[in-house]
């Protein structure tokens, strides 16, 4: 692992992660994107793609050879056998990926942003851990907003998701975004300011 301190960046669906990890980025901070990983490891030629379609049928893949993910995401979740299977192929490889992103980082710390960060255990990676945290309604209408989902999609969402009082007794900073994008800028101002002394 890289000697310089990770700092996990964690929050419900649509609670601003993206918005603070860009604002990080802009200070010159690496961001290590755990979603990211699980698209990367999955792309056409990837050891991994080949075990989805063996296991799973040439149909989980689309005409192009590429993974058909909303197809796989409809299959899992149906079947807890199936999901088991793709968790235990996906986990170790997507680690294995972030932690080489993680290793090749330059920053004086380094950004890990992953909405899974308690479930994944990754967690315990870092020195710090901010959680990004906006009261329902707000998760609700923005997520909505920005994917065009229903109310009632999101609210799946987020209840598969581990819920706001648990992720928030992990956090050793919150950063409130309930308020403008202008007060989000500044309270990951605040934290990259304490982060650079760590
Ligand atoms: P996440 O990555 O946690 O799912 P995003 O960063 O994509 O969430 O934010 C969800 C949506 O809310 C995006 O469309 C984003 O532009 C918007 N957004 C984020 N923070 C604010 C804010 N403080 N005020 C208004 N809109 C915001």
């Amino acid at each position: 692992m890289s000697q310089a301190p990770i700092i996990g960046l964690t929050g419900g669906i649509g609670s601003g992660k993206s918005a603070a990890a860009k604002l990080f980025s802009g200070f010159g901070i690496s961001v290590v994107d755990a979603d990211q990983a699980s698209r990367e490891v999955v792309k056409k030629g990837e050891p991994a793609l080949l075990s989805i379609s063996d296991y799973f049928g040439e149909e989980i893949l689309n005409k192009d050879g590429s993974l058909d993910r909303a197809k796989l995401r409809v299959l899992v979740f149906k079947d807890e056998k199936k999901r088991k299977w793709l968790q235990s192929l996906m986990y170790p490889i997507t680690n294995s990926w972030i932690i080489d992103s993680i290793e090749k980082s330059d920053s004086s710390y380094t950004i890990l942003m992953n909405p899974l960060l308690i479930e994944s255990r990754q967690y315990k990676w870092c020195r710090r851990i901010v959680v990004v945290d906006v009261s329902v309604e707000t998760q609700i209408d923005r997520t909505m907003r920005r994917d065009d989902n229903t109310r009632d999609q999101v609210e799946s969402i987020i209840a598969a998701q581990v819920n706001r009082a648990k992720r928030l007794e992990y956090a050793d900073d919150i950063i409130n975004n309930d308020q403008s994008p202008n007060d989000l800028a500044e309270k990951v101002a605040q934290l990259h300011r304490n982060y650079l002394k760590l």
